[in-house]
């Protein structure tokens, strides 16, 4: 079996499972956020009553993070909905952006949107808080209320992104019906040469297959150019697995991937024991391709879709009016650092928004210093506007007075995951994905730039 397949197996309670079955899972965590997770408690108060209790309370991870800086009252509102059904189910592990359980969320636009207004229980954008708070673990499942939930496929788990009314039915009764998707395999090898990251692999891949080249299949990565990838690597590539519309993507489990989980589950103390699984010798397999990460170059999704690849260096006829670094998949702090490497010691000539994920990656970049000075200073020297309220932001537009939204037809080059029309504001724009070192050069330039000019 693949590893999508025996985690489903064992998850379902059978000794095999293959592509195409349909079956039972039992859910180890389920994650939702402030613009699914309203709906999602609508579903489950319909169907199971208004005094129905959820499934397991321990099981449940609500992190707000979507449209949360915004003035509209709706985006707030939402907040207090979950927090009110945190407080009557005993959820444990709810990321609130204030402190007083009986309090509302109001933001204040006087403050600006630069200076943070979250409390310290609040984590930041879902997917990247979901791993730093212990609630990753290999072999599991996670469903999530959010497409890009398959990142957690780094961690060795079948993570994927699920609809409000299935979000529900697993409130009530902890289990989902889901089909076997067959699996794609992409063996990696070699290392990524200067100037190319983990954003230009997957860019690359699906620039390969399509933006719907993985539809409803497993993207499994292994190999040893997969082993050679940091944690924040995997998680970008499994990330943009649904950006080929992939079910969900999945990495090997190895001691680098046991050393986060563990580090993480003991400095939060969520549950700390799991069973990974690893690579069969016999598995089947709907398409079979290797990549040599060392023959990668900096690498483009063009507007109008992640699968429209072009290579940085052609591209350098293309004018931009915006840089922007932030999200699940570009804003860690390994991207920030990238991203940092190629500006520091230069001005940027476009608009350029930076979005840190998490409020860690904001203490990192303020706590990290370079011959004295910290990243974030560098950044802001360079001309960035670096903001403290980690979350979406643009990422997915959001309402108008979201900080970095395209409020206007531009040409926005952006470490984010997405670009079809509208994704990041205003539906004339045109969005160019690329790697955090890419958006760094082309924000010095005003065009796309191949960041190997400057590294
Ligand atoms: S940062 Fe973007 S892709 Fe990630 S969860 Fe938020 S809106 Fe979705």
């Amino acid at each position: 079996m693949t590893l999508t397949e025996k985690i489903l197996a064992r998850a379902s309670g059978k000794a095999e499972v293959k592509a195409g079955d349909n079956v039972w899972v039992n859910t180890d965590v389920l994650l939702t956020h402030d613009v699914c997770g309203p709906g999602t408690i609508g579903v489950f108060k319909r169907e199971f009553g208004q005094d129905a209790k959820v499934w397991d309370p321990k099981k449940i991870v609500i992190i707000p993070d979507h449209y949360i800086f915004t003035s509209d009252s709706k985006s707030n509102r939402n907040v207090d909905i979950l927090r009110d059904f945190v407080k009557e189910q005993g959820i444990p592990y709810f990321y609130d952006v204030i402190e007083d359980p009986n309090g509302h969320w109001v933001f204040d636009a006087s403050q600006g949107q630069l200076k943070r207004q979250y409390a310290a229980s609040y984590a930041g954008v879902c997917h990247t808080a979901l791993p730093l708070k212990g609630h990753t673990r290999p072999g599991e499942i996670l469903f999530g209320t959010d497409s890009h939930t398959c990142m957690a496929g780094a961690f060795n788990m079948f993570a994927t992104g699920i609809g409000n009314t299935d979000a529900g039915f697993i409130l009530g009764t902890g289990k989902l019906l889901v089909k076997v998707p067959e699996t794609m395999h992409f063996r990696l090898e070699g290392r990524l040469p200067k100037g190319v990251m983990a954003k230009d692999v997957i860019l690359h891949i699906i620039g390969d297959i399509g933006f719907d080249g993985a539809t409803y299949r497993a993207m499994q990565f292994d190999g040893p150019g997969a082993q050679a990838l940091d944690m924040d690597d995997r998680m970008t590539i499994a990330n943009m697995a649904i950006e080929a519309g992939g079910k969900n993507g999945i990495f090997e489990c190895d001691e680098k991937t046991i050393a986060f989980v563990n580090e993480k589950t003991r400095l939060n103390g969520t549950k700390s024991t799991f069973r990974p699984v690893d690579l069969d010798r016999d598995q089947t397999f709907i398409y079979d391709k290797t990549f040599d990460l060392s023959k990668l170059e900096p690498t483009i999704a063009l507007h109008p879709d992640p699968g429209n690849r072009a290579l940085a260096r052609e591209c350098a006829h293309i004018p931009l009016d915006r840089a922007y670094i932030g999200s699940c998949t570009g804003g860690k702090t390994s991207d920030f650092l990238a991203f940092a490497q190629i500006i520091k010691g230069h001005k940027v000539v476009i608009d350029t928004f930076g979005v840190p994920a998490t409020p860690d990656v904001v203490q990192d970049l303020q706590n990290t210093e370079w011959k004295g000075k910290t990243v974030w200073a560098i950044l802001e020297e360079a001309g960035v506007q670096m903001t403290e309220n980690a979350s979406c932001a643009a990422c997915l537009g959001g309402p108008t007075d979201t900080f970095g939204r395209l409020n206007r037809p531009m040409n926005c080059i952006t470490a984010t995951n997405r670009n079809f029309p509208g994704r990041m504001g205003h539906k004339e724009s045109k969005v160019f994905l690329a790697s955090p070192y890419t958006v760094a050069a082309s924000a010095l330039t005003g065009h796309i730039t191949d960041p190997r000019e400057y590294l």
